[in-house]
């Protein structure tokens, strides 16, 4: 009986207290805004260093790319020689969501975005090749504004700094 009357009471005092429950996927939960769903490739930006598949912990970023040589720009320049991206592929199915390779990337090319729904029935569905991690892009959201009261950015002040102009020759 006293363990009736407990549970009984557990009851009347849970029943006033507001649901938990989430009804996803009929409603959508709320998510912070940098929230860690999927990892996406601004590819323009890559330049195959590798920082990123280096420093991943569970090598699950796959990049090949080859060397291509650019004509000189100027007479008797040299020559100029470029990465070329030919894959970038996340095994979502290894990712651990750690961020290390965001945090590494010198130029800024890989992006957090709260987008989760990509679940699969097959697991090597989850290796996202260079185009689907491109078109995650669409679901990054903008960064957060500057602090008012932060120093101007180097980018800023460089570009307001007024043109050189060329020394003029004495006579
Ligand atoms: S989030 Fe972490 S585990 Fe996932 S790809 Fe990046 S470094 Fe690797
Ligand atoms: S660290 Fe950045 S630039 Fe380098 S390979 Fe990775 S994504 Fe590309």
């Amino acid at each position: 009986m006293p363990g009736l009357i407990k549970g009984l009471a557990t009851t009347a005092r849970t029943l006033a207290r507001p649901t938990q429950t989430s009804e996803y996927p009929d409603v959508q939960p709320y998510l912070p805004p940098r929230t860690r769903g999927v990892i996406a490739l601004m590819e323009e930006n890559c330049t195959s260093c590798m920082s990123c598949s280096r420093a991943c912990p569970n090598w699950c970023i796959y990049i090949d790319s080859h060397k291509e040589t650019l004509p000189a720009t100027t007479e008797g320049g040299r020559e100029r020689q470029r990465n070329v991206l030919d894959r970038f592929a996340i095994d979502f199915s290894l990712c651990m969501y750690c961020g290390i390779c965001i945090e590494v990337c010198p130029f800024d090319a890989l992006h957090w975005s709260p987008e989760f729904e990509y679940a699969e029935f097959d697991i090597l569905d989850l290796v996202h090749e260079k185009a689907r991690l491109g078109q995650w892009m669409a679901t990054v959201p903008p960064p957060p504004a500057l602090d008012p009261h932060s120093a101007e950015p180097q980018e800023t002040t460089a570009a307001n700094k007024s043109a050189r102009t060329a020394p003029t020759e004495s006579t």
